[in-house]
């Protein structure tokens, strides 16, 4: 059993797609074992990504992260990391495999609508930053 972090992006929310992005991870057979909605700051968003710090992106990139709700979940499953970043599709959604959310939903490199962990250690880390024991039904 593996845990990774989800985030319905602030693009997500404002578009609807909490809806459609939740039942995809319900039909996959993924476990949800936290769940709340959040708005982050934008010292949040800097200390999230901070691993993208000296990226051409990262001011851009943390203040979307930080103009409006978003939600984050804990998944839990069998390779819930590969699963989930399979589920949402490369980080460009032009080049993201038909059927993923990214290539379905997203309009820009950058508001891409899902965020997931790529390791287990980062996902340590990104669970710990949002959620903490008591928080997690498992
Ligand atoms: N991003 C961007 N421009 C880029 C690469 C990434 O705006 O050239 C944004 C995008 O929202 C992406 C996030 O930065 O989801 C984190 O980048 P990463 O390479 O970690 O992609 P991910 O793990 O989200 O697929
Ligand atoms: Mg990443």
């Amino acid at each position: 059993m593996q845990k990774t972090l989800a985030i319905i992006k602030p693009d997500g929310v404002a578009r609807g797609l909490i809806g459609e992005v939740i039942k995809r991870i319900e039909e996959s057979g993924l476990e949800i074992s936290a769940m709340k909605m959040i708005s982050m700051t934008k010292v949040q968003a800097q200390g999230f990504y901070a691993v993208h710090r000296d990226k051409p992106f990262f001011d851009s990139l943390t203040d979307f992260m930080s103009s409006g709700p978003a939600v984050v979940m804990v998944l839990k499953g069998e390779n819930a990391i590969g699963k989930w970043r399979e589920m949402m599709g490369a980080t460009n959604y032009k080049e993201a495999a038909d059927g993923t959310i990214r290539c379905d939903f997203a309009t820009d490199i950058e508001k891409n609508v899902v965020h997931g962990s790529d390791a287990p250690e980062t996902a340590a880390f990104e669970i710990g930053y949002f959620f903490n024991a008591f928080e997690q039904v498992a």
